[in-house]
């Protein structure tokens, strides 16, 4: 896929998504919440679902928990446009419960549809919900900051998957964003191994990489154009 096309297919699933009734969801939202950020970016980062900021906006981590994030992200030297940030369910859980499992399949086509686009090395589960889809039978506690294969079946079968805490978890306890500090130190090496793995299982030639320069020094390429919301 071009990058051209690529921004096209994740406009076309955006629009989907903006449409959507699927689930019971659609009902109280505002806006739904599609993902936006880099279309051939090398990251994926996935949450939970939109907040009461998110669903105003129509954007996915715009509130305090996207704040943190964000300064997540800062600390390894990486923005929010050079990766694709989404949710595992696209439209705002009333009250800021926690998400249905029949919303989170109905839900699912989208984000499956989404990774295959983008075909990242690294996804990066933030919480359990978005971590259940990826590494089932995984615990939080024992899993964040740790490295897994993905199951082809989720839509990213050539990525590995990277745990951390939900970064609302993190405002609520300063021990949990202590270590969210240190997995997300651990996000550039978990992309390193990421990509030899890749390298080592795909025959045909990777895309082109948004996130190029040596990770080992923590620091990264710009994107090498405007962001575009989808
Ligand atoms: N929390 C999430 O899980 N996703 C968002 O987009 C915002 C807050
Ligand atoms: Fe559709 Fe997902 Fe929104 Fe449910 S949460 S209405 S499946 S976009």
């Amino acid at each position: 896929m071009t990058p051209a096309e690529r921004r096209a297919a994740l406009e076309a699933v955006g629009s989907e998504v903006r449409a959507c009734t699927r689930c019971r969801l659609h009902a109280g939202r505002t806006s739904a919440v599609p993902g936006e950020g880099h279309a051939d970016t090398e990251v994926v980062f996935v949450g939970e679902g939109p907040g009461m900021n998110e669903d105003r906006q129509g954007r996915p981590f715009v509130g305090r928990a996207g704040d943190l994030l964000v300064r997540f992200l800062a600390t390894i030297g990486w923005t929010r446009d050079e990766v694709f940030i989404t949710n595992v369910v696209k439209c705002r859980p009333p009250d800021n419960r926690d998400p249905e499992p029949d919303e989170i399949a109905a839900c699912l086509p989208y984000l499956e549809r989404q990774l295959g686009i983008i075909d990242p090395a690294l996804i990066v589960t933030l919480g359990r919900h978005s971590m259940g889809r990826f590494i089932p039978g995984a615990r939080i506690g024992q899993a964040h900051g740790t490295l897994h294969p993905v199951d082809p079946a989720t839509g990213a079968g050539a990525a590995m998957v990277y745990a951390m805490y939900h970064p609302a978890a993190a405002l609520r306890s300063s021990d949990v964003e202590r270590q969210s500090y240190d997995d997300a130190a651990g996000i550039p090496a978990a992309l390193l191994e990421a990509r030899r793995r890749r390298e080592t299982t795909t025959s045909t030639a990777t895309q082109s990489s948004v996130l190029t320069a040596a990770t080992e020094s923590t620091t990264i390429e710009p994107a090498p154009q405007a962001p575009t919301l989808f």
